[in-house]
């Protein structure tokens, strides 16, 4: 439960803090609310020489509009999401999950770069970032970079972040006004990673959907976007043998571990399942 020798450094600027990490190399990771970090670090699942602490440098933090977009700065708090007038009206539905992360002891640490950056597919904030279209900036000292977040995962712990990289802030376009949203977490208690978990973000029109996205979380190594779950949809009225269709084709791309939460064949099943009450939830939100 004691983590290996590190060396800490504390930057106060953007600059400073790629600057570390470019020239400390592979031996250096960003701390940001510690909360994955330190566990791992003092299981010795993770062993850095240098930890470079984001947390005093300004330019990371607060949410800001960008023409249609939003831009979140990576040191932005699930707590920061959530006491945010701009995030409940335009983007209720990041509010919606980071309710559903951990606990508020947590939420005032945990930062949402931290939780997109992570590349834990337990994380709840990939799969949301995946359906709402969003894209993640990352930094070095030789260059500036836009990923999208459904470009961004490779594989667990695996992700598009190179040495020396950063990412400093997460844009979200705005979804249409009267978009219909829902988060679906199945969870074994209160502040319990997702056993299964389904986002979606749709609008209607004429009692139809118009539009769809489907994000699942801790379903696969890594958050997927149910591309084909969403077609089934379209068009529809979300009527039964729609709904069972988007289940039956979000489960196809589903490959859960079996792990305490369950063995795959439930989590895929209950996977389904999350997937039908967010569209219907989501459904009877739109306007
Ligand atoms: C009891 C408990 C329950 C939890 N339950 C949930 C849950 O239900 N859902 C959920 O989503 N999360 C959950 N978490 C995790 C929590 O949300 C973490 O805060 C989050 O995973 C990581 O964010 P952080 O700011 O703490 O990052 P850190 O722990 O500081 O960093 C995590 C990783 O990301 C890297 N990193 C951080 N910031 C950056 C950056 N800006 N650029 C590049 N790399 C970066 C770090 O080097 C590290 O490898 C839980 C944590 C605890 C302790």
């Amino acid at each position: 439960m004691i983590p290996g020798h590190f060396t800490y450094h504390r930057p106060t600027t953007l600059a400073d803090a790629v600057a570390l990490m470019a020239s400390l190399g592979d031996d250096a990771r960003p701390l940001a609310g510690g909360h994955s970090l330190i566990p791992m670090m003092k299981l010795r699942l993770a062993a850095p020489e240098h930890l470079i602490d984001l947390r005093r440098i300004a330019a990371l933090k607060g949410v800001r509009r960008d023409g249609d977009s939003f831009v979140i700065g990576a040191m932005t708090t699930q707590h920061d999401l959530l006491a945010s007038d701009e995030i409940a009206a335009a983007l209720p539905i990041l509010q919606e999950a980071a309710r559903l992360i951990a606990d508020p002891q947590v939420r005032y640490m945990g930062t949402v770069g931290g939780n997109v950056a992570n590349g834990d597919p337990g994380n709840d904030m990939p799969a949301l970032m995946m359906t709402l279209g969003a894209s993640y900036r990352l930094e070095s000292t030789s260059r500036v970079r836009d990923v999208a977040a459904a470009e961004f995962y490779q594989g667990a712990y695996a992700t598009a972040l190179e040495p020396g990289e950063i990412l400093t802030a997460i844009t979200v376009p705005a979804p249409p006004a009267g978009h219909g949203h829902a988060y679906e977490k199945l969870k074994r208690k209160v502040g319990d990673y997702a056993t299964a978990a389904a986002a979606v973000v749709l609008t209607m029109s004429g009692g139809r959907v118009a539009s769809c996205r489907i994000g699942l979380t801790n379903l696969a190594d890594t958050p997927l976007l149910a591309e084909a779950a969403a077609q089934a949809v379209i068009g529809t009225s979300l009527d039964a043998a729609a709904l069972t269709r988007a289940a039956a084709a979000a489960r196809a791309i589903m490959t859960p571990a079996g792990d305490g939460r369950g063995p795959p064949d439930y989590r895929s099943h209950v996977g389904g399942i999350m997937v039908q009450r967010a569209l219907v939830r989501a459904a009877a939100r739109a306007k």
